[in-house]
């Protein structure tokens, strides 16, 4: 990866990852899923498959988020709990705003990670409304569950609503894409009463998972109807499944909406190796949507999101960033990282997966219940949009 200042690219085509060693390198225990060490994988797997060598691509660290871009969706009490708790000081009331709870523990360093992991976010956002670059990937980023008052389900920061607010103020039109398995609930939160922001995510059904919400009948309120767009999705449901709804739906409105900046959460948590959510999508189905969503993107800021099988996540993620830059990975040096086999053998010979297909009477309910999703949302949130 190049220094900045080697950089030949301008800010039409400028390609930036935002990553720190330091920052991925922080562990929120043995036994809690949500690794931030994904990041690194990624790192290497990017060396080993040269796609981070071209002229157009940069590799910054994070900087940390300022008090005044918290404020932005925070309030000032839950930053200043936060801070309490990063340097170790428990008190009762951390509790009820999600803080050393089993999904959100209190470590040593949190507040500097959850700062750092956040800031990158941001860093992107300003880079991206400054025409400093095409595409800017926080693979540390993507905390969409976080509520203005209270951490929930392992984020601690909205670093997503903070940077759409920023964006905004700004004077850009954001579309956020969330195709994470998990409904982006905070930041949906977050835009549900305006329409300079669309809101999109598809989603595992929060009939079978956390955060148990993300229904498709809310479509927004007052002057945000029809701007808040929810794709549940049956647990089980494979790449035909997720690429039918998603192709039915995202493109037509985020072209009629025109934005500016597409942010989005490319959490690999829906892959079938997931140990946390319940699809069964491939490589196959994540790489078209993110095609999908690079093509609908005038500028595009993606995070990483969830992803709990470490390797796969670190393999998705690498094939989004090829994407994102115009490249192809070849396989040709399977996952041998240091001479050692890197995730389980089956997985090491490559980035991509076998097709998966699911069948019988599984594979017609995910379909029956999408194609419900789909006439619903035609119905009652396309005509909003002038769309049929
Ligand atoms: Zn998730």
């Amino acid at each position: 990866m190049h220094e900045k200042n080697e950089i030949n690219g301008n800010g039409e085509n400028r390609n930036i990852l935002i990553y720190s060693d330091k920052t991925a390198s922080f562990d929120l225990g043995a036994d809690h899923p949500f690794k931030p060490s994904r990041a690194k994988q990624m790192m290497e797997l990017l060396a080993r498959y040269s796609l981070m060598y071209e002229k157009n691509q940069m590799v910054i660290p994070p900087e940390p988020i300022t008090d005044e871009q918290l404020y932005l969706f925070h309030d000032p009490s839950y930053i200043e709990l936060l801070k309490k708790a990063g340097s170790g000081d428990f008190t009762i009331d951390m509790l009820s705003a999600g803080l050393g709870t089993e999904d959100n523990p209190i470590v040593p360093g949190l507040a500097d990670y959850c700062f750092s992991a956040a800031g990158g976010t941001i860093q992107g956002a300003i880079m991206l409304a400054n025409n400093e670059a095409r595409v800017v990937f926080n693979p540390l980023g993507g905390f969409h569950h976080a509520g203005p008052d209270h951490a929930e389900g392992f984020c601690y920061i909205n670093d997503l609503a903070v940077a759409i607010e920023e964006l905004t103020r700004r004077g850009k039109r954001v579309a956020y894409i969330d195709i994470d398995v998990h409904f982006g609930n905070g930041v949906r939160d977050a835009f549900a009463s305006r329409n300079d922001v669309l809101c999109v995510s598809i989603h595992e059904s929060g009939m079978s998972i956390y955060p148990w919400s993300g229904c498709v009948e809310y479509i927004g309120e007052g002057a945000g109807r029809g701007y808040t767009v929810n794709i549940p999705l049956m647990q089980g449901s494979d790449d035909g499944v997720f690429l039918y709804a998603f192709e039915a739906i995202v493109p037509p409105l985020i072209e009629q909406f025109k934005p500016d900046i597409v942010v989005s959460v490319i959490g690999a948590d829906t892959h079938k190796d997931d140990l946390l959510g319940h699809l069964n999508l491939t490589s196959i189905g994540y790489e078209r949507t993110i095609r999908i969503i690079n093509r609908l993107s005038p500028r595009l800021l993606i995070t990483g999101g969830g992803g709990y099988n470490l390797y796969k996540t670190a393999a998705l993620w690498t094939l989004a960033w090829a994407i994102v830059c115009g490249l192809e990975p070849e396989d040709a040096y399977a996952g041998l990282i240091g001479g050692m086999m890197y995730g389980p053998e089956a997985h090491s010979g490559t980035l991509r997966d076998q097709p998966f297909i699911v069948s019988g009477h599984l594979k017609e309910q995910c379909t029956e219940y999408a194609q419900d999703m789909v006439a619903y949302l035609k119905r009652n949130l396309f005509p909003i949009h002038g769309l049929t």
